[in-house]
């Protein structure tokens, strides 16, 4: 599952990984101070802003802006309350530039958040053994699931979220990890009794054969 995680993060473009290195780099800050020239105070890096054109300066302290954050947010403050117009548009163009960046940080830590979940549950099916992230679905052992979603105030991803947050948190003991087609076949175990439904699960992966024969719902 780390290597699922590791791959999902390689494949996010460099210019969108920008906010993640810089909480790398967090502990690295701490260390340094650096004397703010407007209240002439030293303090660690970490209280400063980082400037726009970082990327043109060599040592990590320049790269950062000459005021503390106290003073620059003063003095942004100033500027804001002086051009409320030219304050709008900048606020809309900082917006839709970062975006797809904001985005991205939104889809990952809601990943970290399913890998966390799926990981709890013991992190395969607990009636075939499957172990890949692509069909793995939470199950609600006595159904119920789609009612508890309709009922919920929150829809979508904001749902999930809660719900997974649930399961971390350890409230959830309803819930089992499944494979997509034993959570099908647990459906109509709960509608036709689990004797009248004569399927069973098979992978077919010949490298697997034995081991999906003996995890085929061992209960
Ligand atoms: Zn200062
Ligand atoms: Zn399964």
């Amino acid at each position: 599952m780390t290597v699922e995680l590791d791959k999902w993060f390689q494949s996010i473009p460099e210019a969108e990984l920008g906010a993640y290195s810089v909480q790398k780099q967090e502990f690295v800050k701490k260390e340094i101070t650096k004397t703010c020239s407007m209240c002439k105070q030293t303090k660690s890096l970490t209280e400063f802003y980082k400037r726009s054109d970082s990327y043109k300066y060599i040592t990590l302290k320049a790269r950062y802006k000459p005021y503390c954050k106290d003073c620059w947010l003063n003095i942004r403050r100033e500027w804001r309350k002086n051009n409320p117009e030219r304050y709008k548009q900048h606020y809309t163009e900082y917006n839709s530039k970062n975006m797809s960046r904001i985005s991205a940080g939104v889809k990952r830590r809601y990943y970290e958040l399913k890998v966390k979940v799926i990981a709890i549950l013991g992190g395969k099916c607990v009636y075939c053994g499957c172990d890949d992230l692509r069909f793995l679905e939470i199950n609600h052992i006595e159904g119920g699931g789609n009612k508890e979603k309709k009922a919920a105030k929150i829809f979508g991803r904001a749902y999930m979220r809660e719900f997974y947050l649930s399961i971390i948190n350890g409230e959830r003991k309803d819930v089992e990890l499944v494979c997509g087609p034993c959570n099908k076949l647990h459906f109509y175990w709960l509608k036709f009794g689990r004797d009248n439904v004569p399927f069973k699960i098979i992978w077919n992966v010949e490298e697997n054969t034995n081991f999906a024969q003996q995890a085929s719902h061992p209960v």
